[in-house]
């Protein structure tokens, strides 16, 4: 009888085995193989300075790293700029949208302020 052989972790399979014990799916495209492994594309990945691998987030989970207490636009860039060292400190690449994400947490989404402000999370002052 024909086998299949996983390779991933080489385990022998009949012909119609469609998924392997560890999770190896015969079936699945590649691309999505890929994808399930990773929570951003790989392209994304970058690495630092350091050789450290970078991932970029763009919707940040928890509260925000930094407080922002100046509510002016110039504020909004060197808050922004603190909330991305402090990312790099711990392996993330904050994103503007992940900059964008927190200014919620400090000003009301409905308020004429927050698009005031919001431009400022694309021109991050470090
Ligand atoms: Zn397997």
């Amino acid at each position: 009888m024909p086998i299949k052989i996983c390779p991933e972790c080489n385990a022998e399979h009949g012909p119609r085995k469609l998924k392997c014990a560890c999770g190896h799916d015969f079936f699945a495209k590649k691309s999505t193989a890929t994808t399930d492994r990773f929570s951003v594309q790989p392209a994304e990945i970058r690495r630092d300075d350091a050789g450290r691998i970078v991932f970029p987030v763009h919707t940040p989970a928890g509260a925000c790293p930094v407080k922002l207490s100046d509510l002016t636009y110039e504020g909004v860039q060197r808050w922004g700029g603190a909330v991305v060292t402090a990312g790099a400190k711990i392996g993330v690449e904050y994103t503007p949208d992940a900059v964008r994400y927190w200014l919620r947490e400090f000003v009301d989404i409905n308020a004429p302020l927050f698009n005031e402000l919001k431009p400022a999370c694309q021109e991050l002052v470090a």
